[in-house]
């Protein structure tokens, strides 16, 4: 275990609080719920903004609709609302929270899941009601967007010109600055890498409320800050960013049952740039697909006169075979049998809905994941652990969450992707990217389904619990990157660097109030 991990708090070294017998031992384990805020202040920031125009809104019903995020684990309520139109207002807006010491949580889609969105007190400042699309350039292939609008949304604009955005989470309903303040995968990731990587501009509103443009030329280091900053460094309110011609794409799937080998083909896609998507999507770690699709015919030809002998997976005839043969075997196994088939009965279809498919292509990927998602997988608690490595650990990280997945839940699934680096960009520092990933980062959520199954939080933590460990033990990062978790940045990296980050954050927020608790 690296010396590091085990520094001192104001001169005392933390207490161990093992929460499974067989978690890591030795690794002190630092807050993981936010600090209580007096209120002290609140009066007075209302009044000032009520006078410069500016309405929070402080009815319990506008407020506890803040009350969770898509987790719905963390509980917390605000202590008044916002609705951002302008990016004025939101400067007026982060001017009297310094002043008056006010924490203030941005939101926009809300589908954190350790809480990163959730106001502890103070106010919730909702990004959504900015989100105009506001220049579409098809020649230069570039659009301008509010930074509250849905991803989605914004594709049904580009989508009346025959354009698409590059990558975006395949979820209807997380928004552009919420994204590019986290990360962003997609299955075309390892083509394009995370959604914050094909950012060209940026409109700011710091945490002391100035107004700033951003980009690699004008105010780097503010665009570097901000882009998977983690909502720290401001506010995001418009952003520019690279388009594409939108194109149908068509998906095969690969089966498997091991999971060393699905990854191993995964990576050989990935890195020797064979496919437009790919990522990998199991059942257990019994029934584990490799999804391959392409943006082209002559993509998808090529791949099949001279790759696909090389993939080990097989087709869905070949591997229900194998499997029958499997569970034949195996009799006293003939629950997971039925589970499997089951699931797969329910979810094939769902994969490709006939009003998404044109020529067997699948239009609008996101459409469909989405709700696919949302029916299979979503519930009223979503615990989504996930660990981000390089491609020397992501095999046999995987192997190991996958056996920490067995042992707390019957069911679930992971989904694994690859994500295209772009040098070493400043932005990846202190991120989902990790440290020591060169050209291509990976990543595995590891997914229980839940259903209708009550778990106490306590079980529900422990499980992630063990999960985070497994990066600190590695040296990994993760995709979900603070709120409740938060106390495990400070031991997958060093304190050095999470206090560099720290002091850059106290210097453009003296009073700490922006997005608090989160990372630091
Ligand atoms: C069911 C489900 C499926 C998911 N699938 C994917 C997936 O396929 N790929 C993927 O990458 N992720 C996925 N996620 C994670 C989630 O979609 C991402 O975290 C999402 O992109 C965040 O966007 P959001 O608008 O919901 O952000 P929020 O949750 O609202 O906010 C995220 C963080 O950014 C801050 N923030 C929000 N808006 C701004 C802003 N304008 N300026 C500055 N800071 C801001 C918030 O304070 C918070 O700290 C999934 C989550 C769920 C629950």
């Amino acid at each position: 275990m690296p010396q590091d991990n085990l520094h001192e708090i104001k001169g005392n070294k933390n207490r161990l609080a093992p929460v499974t017998p067989d978690s890591l031992t030795g690794v002190p384990r630092q807050q993981t719920n936010p600090s209580r805020w007096s209120g002290s202040g609140w009066d007075a920031f209302v009044a000032e903004l009520n006078s410069a125009g500016v309405n929070i809104s402080q009815s319990s019903a506008a407020r506890s609709i803040y009350i969770t995020d898509g987790g719905g684990v963390a509980m917390g309520l605000p202590r008044g609302v916002l609705v951002a139109r302008s990016s004025e207002n939101v400067s007026k807006t982060l001017k009297a929270a310094q002043k008056h010491r006010v924490p203030v949580t941005v939101r926009g889609g809300g589908l954190t899941t350790e809480g990163e969105c959730v106001s502890y007190g103070g106010l919730q400042l909702d990004m959504r009601g900015m989100s105009r699309v506001l220049h579409i350039d098809s020649a230069n292939m570039t659009v301008r967007a509010e930074a509250g609008i849905y991803w989605h949304s914004l594709a049904e604009a580009l989508r009346r010109q025959g354009l698409d955005y590059l990558s975006a989470p395949l979820n209807m309903t997380s928004s552009v600055g919420g994204t590019l303040g986290v990360g962003g995968i997609d299955i075309n990731s390892p083509k394009f890498g995370c959604s914050a990587d094909q950012a060209i501009s940026l409109k700011v509103v710091t945490p002391t409320g100035y107004i700033v443009e951003c980009s690699e030329q004008v105010n780097p280091e503010l665009f570097e800050q901000v882009l998977l900053g983690y909502g720290q460094f401001g506010v995001i309110t418009e952003a520019t960013l690279k388009i594409r011609p939108f194109t149908p794409i068509r998906m095969h799937y690969f089966y498997y049952s091991s999971l060393k080998e699905s990854i191993e083909d995964l990576r050989f896609l990935v890195e020797e740039e064979i496919a437009d998507y790919a990522g990998i999507l199991t059942m257990l770690d019994r029934a584990i697909n490799l999804l391959v699709a392409f943006d082209s015919d002559e993509r998808e030809q090529e791949f099949f006169s001279r790759y696909r002998s090389r993939l080990r997976g097989h087709g869905e005839i070949g591997f229900t075979l194998r499997m029958a043969a499997h569970y034949a075997l195996h009799p006293w196994k003939v629950k997971e049998a039925l589970y499997l088939l089951e699931r797969k009965r329910a979810l094939l279809p769902e994969l490709s809905p006939s009003a998404h498919m044109q020529d067997n292509k699948m239009v609008d990927r996101t459409v469909v994941f989405s709700r696919a998602v949302w029916k299979f997988w979503g519930g009223r608690q979503m615990v989504i652990p996930d660990l981000a490595t390089s491609r020397e650990k992501f095999a046999r990280a995987v192997e190991r969450g996958n056996a920490v997945c067995r042992r707390y839940f019957p069911n679930y699934t992971l989904y694994c992707v690859g994500i295209r680096l772009f040098g070493s960009r400043p932005r990846y520092e202190l991120s989902c990217i990790p440290p020591d990933a060169q050209d291509f980062a990976y990543g595995c959520e590891f997914e229980p389904i839940l259903g209708d199954h009550y778990y106490s939080r306590d079980h529900l933590q422990s499980f992630k619990n063990e999960i985070y460990d497994i990066g600190v033990d590695m040296g990994t990062s993760y995709y979900r990157f603070g709120g409740m978790m938060k106390g495990y940045i400070r031991r997958v990296f060093n304190n050095e660097l999470v206090d560099k980050h720290l002091r850059i954050k106290q210097e453009a927020d003296p009073a700490m109030i922006l997005n608090p608790d989160v990372i630091f």
